[in-house]
């Protein structure tokens, strides 16, 4: 079988790229361990193939039209599925918005790849090839069918070394290595999409890679391709909140054991940075921590069901500067039911930290309003008030059909112009803070 797996196309931003670019490395060892011929590429330079995996693991990466476009100037007779997290939640878009994709794998893809493609390669007419297999959307003759959830796969260091494909691919941009260290968060936020995407599988789904696995990837990364940075990809590090931290110790005294010396980043909950901690992960390379702080408003949080306190954000922030250790914030400025009251107090918040939270500069521009997942607490609770509201993609925004207070809809709408004019050249956090401020006042 000749199979490419597709990520979504590089920009300049390592930081979106990593998740994608570490499941292709994934898949790709998992493939060549069987024989099956396998690349990973955005071109087209490459045989024909059998299957074409795409994966879209943001709502960006499955609504932008690069995936239309490359099925569009493909010139062979393939199949042609998605896989990763949005696809995986975001099922039903695809199955009315994307005719040319033949099948989605729900949840983790690994297993369900392999069998797949295990099937198709005994059964040659292709004949109904994906019945009966584990953890799939598929269309057979004009009709879409869902299989049974997969278990979850139990061990995560059963799998074969990831092929890092990625740094081959993305080395005139940045030289970081994604990793993949454990799948789980114990946070219980209401808009988290990696809540549920892991619960597409059945099973135990809380599990981690060994710290001797780990420290193994990242030699085998350093010997082979003489790459020293690296970037892991985990909702959270710690994951489990209680042996991700003996993990994360048990990594540190390897890391700071060994002559080579590396550096990474993590990401993490608030809740889980501690001064002793973190002083000892810096000693063994960490230099930068995502945290979603979200917002300044404590009431934002705990309609997040974020489980932290304003508070919490600013002692956390204070430990990660203490430490020397780069702080890169998640924030969330607009939902649904936000208030002019709670973005002031959001702004107050951030105003004294502007300076000393990572942000991206030029050329790089999120959305500022939270995107929910088909599926996650807060997209049902917002569908019961708004019976009309179906997912938000990038391309179909509308202000007046998110925000339930009109007052917000005019401060959106007005931050939303001062953005897409600014020219951007620093931070793009302050230039939002400062937009905002603006934007509430009315000027
Ligand atoms: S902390 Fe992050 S990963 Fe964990 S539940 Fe909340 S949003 Fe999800």
């Amino acid at each position: 079988m000749v199979i490419n797996i597709v990520a979504p196309p590089l920009i300049e931003n390592s930081a979106v790229q990593g998740a994608a670019h570490m499941m292709q490395s994934e898949m790709f060892a998992l493939l060549s361990l069987k024989n099956h011929e396998s690349f990973c590429d955005v071109l087209h330079l490459h045989p024909p193939c059998d299957l074409i995996l795409f994966i879209a693991q943001t709502i960006s990466d499955l609504t932008s039209g690069w995936i239309k476009e490359y099925v569009g100037h493909y010139d062979h007779a393939c199949l042609f599925g998605l896989c990763g997290r949005a696809a995986s939640i975001e099922v039903e878009y695809t199955l009315c918005n994307m005719n040319y994709i033949d099948f989605v794998i729900l949840g983790e893809p690994e297993d369900t790849l392999l069998e797949l493609v295990k099937n198709l390669h005994s059964h040659k007419a292709m004949n109904n090839h994906m019945q009966g297999i584990n953890g799939l959307y598929y269309r057979y003759k004009g009709e879409s069918f869902k299989t049974e959830k997969r278990v979850a796969h139990e061990n995560l260091d059963d799998y074969p070394m990831p092929n890092y494909e990625h740094l081959k691919l993305g080395q005139k941009y940045f030289n970081v290595c994604s990793l993949e260290a454990s799948r789980h968060c114990y946070g219980n936020c209401i808009f988290c999409g990696g809540n549920v995407y892991r619960h597409q599988n059945h099973g135990e789904i809380t599990r981690a890679k060994s710290a001797d696995r780990i420290y193994d990837e990242i030699n085998y990364v350093v010997k082979e391709h003489n790459v020293r940075f690296f970037a892991f990809q985990d909702d959270n590090f710690f994951y489990d909140g209680n042996e991700g931290y003996r993990r994360a110790e048990k990594l540190a005294d390897l890391l700071i054991g060994q002559k080579t010396r590396v550096r990474f980043s993590i990401q993490c909950r608030v809740s889980d940075i501690s001064q002793d901690l973190f002083g000892y992960l810096k000693k063994a390379g960490l230099y930068k921590v995502f945290i979603g702080l979200e917002s300044g408003s404590q009431d934002v949080l705990d309609r997040y069901n974020k489980g932290t306190t304003v508070n919490d954000n600013e002692k956390a922030i204070n430990i990660l500067g203490n430490e020397g250790l780069r702080c890169q914030h998640g924030y969330i400025l607009f939902d649904p039911f936000t208030t002019k009251k709670e973005l002031r107090e959001t702004i107050d918040f951030f105003i004294p930290y502007k300076d000393k939270l990572f942000s991206f500069t030029e050329g790089f521009l999120e959305t500022r309003y939270l995107e929910l997942p088909t599926g996650c607490k807060a997209y049902e609770v917002f569908k019961h008030i708004h019976s009309s509201f179906s997912m938000v993609t990038p391309e179909s925004f509308v202000a007046e059909n998110y925000f339930l207070n009109t007052e917000t809809i005019d401060i959106y709408n007005h931050f939303n112009k001062i953005i897409v004019k600014r020219p951007r050249k620093g931070s793009v956090f302050s230039d939002e803070l400062s937009a905002l401020e603006v934007a509430i006042e009315g000027k």
